[in-house]
């Protein structure tokens, strides 16, 4: 609280004087912390949504999954781990050209090493 500068509340009384008129600053005047508490949730909402979008413009918003050899993030279509080098691609098996899980050792159909 009290960040609200000298300048804005003689903005928000001249805006009051202009539409209502003087007779009516004593009836509006409860109802004016309503309107700048309003004001300045506002002015909150909107910092916040430029803030979210910078953040955006910085780190664009991509699908990533975890490299299950090292854990650290990668593209969900990356082919290899940046990190570890690893390939993140389903192995296939050589000899019965059976697509297996990813990280899997040996093959689930024939046991070929992959
Ligand atoms: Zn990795
Ligand atoms: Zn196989």
């Amino acid at each position: 609280m009290g960040n609200l500068g000298a300048t804005e509340l003689i903005i928000i009384v001249l805006i009051v004087l202009i539409f209502f008129g003087s007779k009516k600053i004593p009836e509006l005047a409860a109802g004016l912390g309503k309107g700048m508490r309003e004001f300045r949730k506002a002015t909150r909402d909107i910092q916040e949504d430029q803030e979210e979008s910078a953040a955006e413009l910085k780190a664009p918003k991509t699908d990533t999954m975890a490299c299950i050899y090292c854990n650290s993030r990668v593209a969900k279509d990356a082919r290899f781990c940046p990190s570890c080098g690893k390939s993140l691609e389903a192995p296939r098996c050589s000899k019965c050209h059976r697509v297996n899980t990813l990280g899997a050792k040996f093959c689930v159909e024939c046991g070929e090493k992959l």
